[in-house]
């Protein structure tokens, strides 16, 4: 279910846009190449229509880098638009149809299509500009060039062209993707990891009982569930920065005692589980103990008088038995290692 407001719809489309120009930099440095490469050509053989134009492209691109470091992501997405769009028609009028010039229209296409979120207005008239010069051209081929070039320099120029434009559109079309999946990762990472001590999320355990389904297993799965002593009175005597320290340190603790097979999360303030899929019943009591050994010393390395100990439960996932009745089980037995005095591994059998 989508539950975001309107501004954090807004706050995303910011984010994904920053994202997705800090993709598109490396393609504009490329485009300002290719141009100053083409501005020299053409002041070699000396045809100003085509040297202006590239003169006047390589200024863009450099006002399109300007306006991507202050952020002006709009009028940078409008001035590459711009810049390929009338290059294209100017060269193909000037060079030829089969110069294939016309061909980079189709680089903006990945730029027209992230403008989703933009006016309909300004895609429409950037589609129908795209439209105008590949449509618009071919028809119009026979009645250009103005200017006559050779045979040899027109296939040059088409083969040379040909390339590129496809070379951009891959490259660009691999750089979407890459920033959607990149995307896609940092929305995980926020979904499964916790921000303050970066152990997994309550969702990231449910998720991974998920996989593991329900059947009936060889070696079962294990849950320890860990809670710090008395935190309320380390938050009150050392204050809250404090606490989230310890709270960071135990979540390193836990999660250098436990195996990368294993899920280790905070599920709530203080209190931590780790889901251990193919781990028996002792192996689970080991690993508890090992990691509250490890708790009581790190209290000492965080401040000296800091005593810090935490209560912890061990239980199995019985066969038929739900995860959330093992959960109580193991639930009932830490409330009961607090009750017998805290600071002990409890054995939920
Ligand atoms: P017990 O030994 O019985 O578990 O006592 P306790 O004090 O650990 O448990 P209690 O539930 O009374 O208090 C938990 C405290 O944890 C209260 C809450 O303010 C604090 N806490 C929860 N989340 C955070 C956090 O992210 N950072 C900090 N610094 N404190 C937190
Ligand atoms: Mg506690
Ligand atoms: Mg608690």
């Amino acid at each position: 279910m989508n539950t975001l407001t309107a501004d954090d719809r807004t706050q995303v489309t910011r984010e994904a846009t920053v994202e997705y120009w800090k993709h598109i930099i490396p393609i504009v440095q490329i485009a300002f190449a290719i141009h100053v490469l083409l501005l020299g050509l053409f002041l070699i053989v000396d045809l100003p229509v085509m040297w202006v134009t590239n003169a006047a492209s390589v200024a863009a691109y450099i006002a399109c880098l300007l306006a991507i470091k202050r952020r002006l992501y709009r009028c940078a997405g409008m001035l590459i638009c711009i810049e390929i769009i009338a290059h294209a028609a100017i060269a193909t009028w000037v060079l030829g149809w089969d110069s294939n010039f016309h061909l980079y229209v189709f680089c903006i296409v990945p730029i027209i299509a992230f403008g989703f979120h933009s006016s309909p207005v300004r895609r429409g008239c950037l589609s129908a500009a795209v439209l105008i010069v590949t449509v618009g051209g071919y028809l119009l081929r026979n009645k250009v060039p103005v200017f006559s070039i050779s045979e040899n320099a027109r296939d040059l120029f088409g083969a040379a062209n040909a390339l590129t434009a496809t070379a951009l559109l891959l490259h660009a079309t691999a750089l979407s993707v890459r920033f959607n999946l990149s995307m896609h990762m940092n929305l995980y990472h926020s979904a499964h990891r916790d921000s303050l001590t970066n152990l997994y999320t309550r969702r990231r355990v449910l998720q991974r009982l998920r996989q593991l389904g329900g059947g009936r297993r060889e070696i079962p799965t294990a849950l320890v569930l860990i809670d710090i002593d008395h935190f309320k009175q380390i938050n009150d005597k050392h204050g809250h920065d404090m606490g989230d320290v310890v709270l960071q340190q135990v979540a390193d603790v836990i999660a250098q005692c436990v195996r990368t097979t294993d899920i280790a999360a905070r599920w709530g303030g203080e209190e931590f589980l780790v889901l251990m899929p193919n781990t028996r019943f002792e192996d689970a009591r080991l690993i508890a103990e090992r990691i509250l050994t490890h708790i009581r010393e790190q209290g000492g390395e965080i401040r000296q008088s800091l005593n810090l100990t935490a209560t912890l439960a061990v239980a199995i996932l019985k066969d038929g038995e739900t995860f959330r009745d093992a959960l109580n089980r193991a639930d009932q037995r830490l409330y009961e290692g607090k009750q017998e005095g805290r600071n002990r591994v409890m054995l939920a059998e």
